[in-house]
């Protein structure tokens, strides 16, 4: 086995910076009798830890996607990326994800158009000051530089701003956007081009247990004997799980978004607003993409789109940011957030389940977490010491209902 930067560079020679993805995927044909490792889910989750696996010289794994690479959430977010969060884990970890992102053109040969132009995020109220300066203490400590800024200096970043009832805002520079669709064909490519064989069009429909460990993975196209079964399958991993008996407590909640016609570059960050959620990006092809909470909707895989959240995204909007009155919405689409019960991932095994692995609850934040979480994964299953991730953030921890410890109360934009 050649050490893992030639590697690198032999995945990256091979592949010669085009996109070639009839070769990667494998959406027709049978699928191997065997496995050391299934994934299950072909979004960034999944891929991000078959490329880590395999880029550490595990690659008899095979990944299994039901339809498409980003038919989930992955190809629907608003691709921001923030280190702005309310724990020193959270911030630890986006901390690497940032890195991570930065570097991963030249990683894994592909744009994925990241743009560090930072994270405004504007507060209407006292209280929501206080939360932000809480956070921002332990972000600073972190070595995040977020600092909190008065209306006026908010307006020196974004001129359009209309300020009125804004009282502050946090700024953090290094917070940024790319665009979700490379990072999938970047991760899946070089997971392939290392040995790894992604089926599409591969529903899993069934799990089997073996008496000396690991299970039987049904599809369509056939079985898998797999060691180990990991669950990327994101909103649908309680259905995953359900297969042996494991019961997982997120649930899907539907997030709407929506992308405008493309404008001359004007905005830099990412903006959100804490009281309504909203929050507006523009991309680097010049489009303003960005989305706003509905408060009540019911938990539904439904990812139809509706005249409420076109109505509601476009009043807030235009409030905040007059300038944008008069522009077209092109395209409206919408996603499932997989949303656990604090506000943070589920990883490791399941309980009583030593060869059955979580990967799944990352809500609105699972793409800026898989680059570190797909990381630490493709550690630990080739022979490094776990992550605490790994014991912070298990199944078990909901044994007694929610932990309040560890609640991420940030889960905003
Ligand atoms: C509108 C919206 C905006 C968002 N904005 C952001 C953002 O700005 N930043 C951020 O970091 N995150 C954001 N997110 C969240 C982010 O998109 C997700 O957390 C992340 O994509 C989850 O990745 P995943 O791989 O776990 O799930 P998914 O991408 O959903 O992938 C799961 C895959 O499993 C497949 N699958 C399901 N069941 C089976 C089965 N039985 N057999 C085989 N395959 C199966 C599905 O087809 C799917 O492709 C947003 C989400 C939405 C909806």
């Amino acid at each position: 086995m050649l050490p893992i930067d030639e590697e690198e560079d032999t995945a990256r020679a091979d592949v010669s910076g085009e996109i070639r993805l009839p070769a990667t995927l494998e959406g027709t044909g049978p699928i191997p009798d065997s496995a050391e490792i299934a994934i299950v889910g072909g979004g960034v989750i999944g891929l991000a830890i078959a490329y880590n696996l395999a880029r550490r010289g595990l690659t008899d794994v095979v990944v299994l996607e039901r339809g498409y690479l980003a038919e989930g959430a992955s190809g629907r977010n608003g691709g921001g990326v923030r280190q702005q969060w309310s724990t020193e884990l959270n911030i630890r970890l986006m901390q690497e994800s940032v890195e991570l992102c930065r570097r991963f053109a030249v990683d894994l040969g592909v744009n994925v158009w990241f743009r560090q132009g930072g994270y405004l995020f504007l507060a209407r109220s006292a209280a929501e000051v206080a939360r932000l300066e809480k956070n921002i203490a332990i972000q600073n400590r972190c070595g995040v530089a977020t600092r909190i800024l008065e209306p006026a200096k908010a307006r020196d970043i974004v001129p359009e701003l209309d300020l009125t009832g804004i009282v502050a805002a946090a700024y953090n520079p290094s917070d940024g956007i790319l665009f979700p669709w490379p990072f999938l064909w970047g991760y899946a490519r070089q997971a392939a081009a290392h040995g790894v064989r992604i089926f599409t069009q591969t529903p899993v429909g069934g799990l089997e247990r073996q008496k000396a460990g690991g299970y039987v993975v049904h599809t369509p196209r056939g079985a898998v004997r797999a060691r180990r079964v990991i669950n990327a399958t994101g909103a649908w991993s309680p259905r995953l799980a359900q297969m042996i008996g494991v019961d997982i407590p997120t649930y899907p909640i539907r997030h709407e978004i929506c992308s405008s016609e493309p404008l001359k570059p004007f905005l830099r960050p990412m903006v959100s607003e804490l009281a309504s959620g909203l929050y507006c990006s523009q991309s680097m092809r010049g489009e303003i993409v960005g989305g706003v909470t509905i408060p009540g909707h019911a938990s539904t895989y439904g990812m139809g789109s509706t005249l409420e959240f076109l109505a509601t995204y476009a009043r807030r909007l235009v409030r905040l940011m007059p300038i944008l009155g008069e522009i077209k919405i092109l395209r409206q689409w919408a996603g499932p957030y997989d949303q656990s019960p604090d506000g943070n991932p589920i990883l490791g095994a399941a309980p009583g389940h030593p060869d059955f692995l979580l990967a799944c609850g990352f809500v609105g934040h699972g793409f800026m977490m898989a680059p570190v979480v797909g990381k630490l994964y493709g550690e630990w299953l080739t022979g490094s010491p776990p992550h605490e991730i790994f014991s912070r953030y298990t199944l078990a921890r909901f044994a007694d209902g929610v932990p309040q410890g560890e609640k991420e109360d940030f889960n905003i934009g």
